[in-house]
This record gives structure tokens, sequence and C-alpha cells, in this order.
């Protein structure tokens, strides 16, 4: 299960505290949520806690290639599960960018399917260009694979509205998502499901991208 967005008024008065961990590479502080978990398995593997929620001990890292690579420098990982393994291999930067990205991209397909459920989406090329005609797309996914005409189409609308667009997934797998066969693009039209996603893409955009 993924946490859903708060539904409701907000409360006045302070906000409750925010559960906070400091990363391993920076040292910052941030809050827990905005920060990858790793862990290890009982042979020392390292791993990724896609949903927070794995047992044991963890080590936090920004969703940023410098955290992880100053972390592995510093064998600030190694350190952080000292007490847990002994004689276990050296942990792989790369690696572990790569599987914080492949976390990143589950959690992206789980959403867009949770985002359909809570009627958060539309998809197919008329009822999108009826969305953006009633300025209701606050985000657009567009398929890797989509035809380069329909890109183009759907590149022009949201430029033309200021809309962000993400490319993300296949038609196959975006279709997979929305309840349909091939799907090449996808609008979201509720503002907290459209955060939700922007910041997995953003965390994406910082790992993908080597400094
Ligand atoms: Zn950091």
């Amino acid at each position: 299960m993924v946490s859903r967005p708060r539904k409701g008024p907000r409360r006045a008065g302070p906000k409750p505290d925010v559960p906070t961990r400091t990363c391993i590479g920076c040292r910052g502080e941030f809050p827990r949520s905005s920060l990858v978990r790793v862990i290890r398995g009982p042979a020392g593997e390292y791993g990724i806690d896609r949903y927070l929620r794995g047992p044991g001990r963890g080590a936090h890292l920004c969703y940023d290639r410098t955290c992880f690579e100053t972390a592995i420098k510093r064998k600030a990982l190694s350190r952080a599960f000292v007490h847990l393994v002994v004689n276990a291999p050296a942990p792989d930067g790369e690696a572990l960018v790569q599987e914080t990205i492949a976390a990143i991209e589950a959690r992206l397909s789980d959403a867009l399917v949770l985002a359909r459920r809570a009627r958060a989406t539309e998809s197919g090329a008329d009822v999108i260009e009826a969305a953006f005609g009633a300025n209701r797309v606050l985000l657009l996914v567009l398929a890797e694979d989509a035809a380069e005409a329909t890109a183009a189409r759907f590149r022009a609308l949201a430029l033309g509205t200021g809309v962000p667009v993400e490319i993300f997934g296949t038609r196959d797998s975006l279709g997979t998502a929305q309840g349909r066969a091939l799907v090449a693009a996808v609008a979201i039209e509720v503002e907290s499901w459209a955060t939700r996603l922007s910041t997995e893409f953003g965390w994406r955009r910082r790992l993908l991208v080597a400094t």
C-alpha cells in the first residue's frame, strides 16, 4: 500500500513533527520521506527499501548522485552497517544508484495505477485534448515509444498551456496502468497526484544526470 495524500481541511496550529533522518553523504537532515533508505540483507547484499517499510536498520541518502558518491568514498555505507555484517563486499555505488532509479520507476508505475483508480488521470488522444482545452491537465506523462506525430501533438498542447511533460514507460505499460490496451499519454488532473509524480520524476532526474 501507498500512503495516500491527506484529505480534508488542514489543521490549524503548529505542524506535526515530521520525522527526519541524516543523509550519510552530505550529512544534511531531511524529512525521512524525502530520502532513499538503503538496507542490507542477511548475506550483506545492499538493497533499496522502496516504500520505507523494511524492518531493521537502514542508512539514508538524498536522491542525488553526489550524496551516493560521497558516501561510498567515505565508506559511510559500510560503516552504517558495520555492526551487522562482517567481511561483506564493498557497496557498488553505481549499482545502488541504478537500483534506486528502478525503485522510483516501480513507485511511478504503482502511482499511475492508483491515480487512475482515484479518477485523477485521463488517457486517449481526444479526451486529453479536451482536458487541455478545459485547462484541467497538470502533468502529462508521455510514453517512450509514442509515435513521433502523437508526441509532437501532445508536446505542443503542453507547451501552449505550460504543462510539464515527463517521458515514462511504454504505450504497453501505460496502457496496463490505465486499464487499456495501448496508451501514448496519460494526463494527470488532480494536484496531489501531479505533485507526487513530479517529485518522483525530479528524483529520477537527479539520479540519471551524471556529475
Ligand atoms: Zn545528501
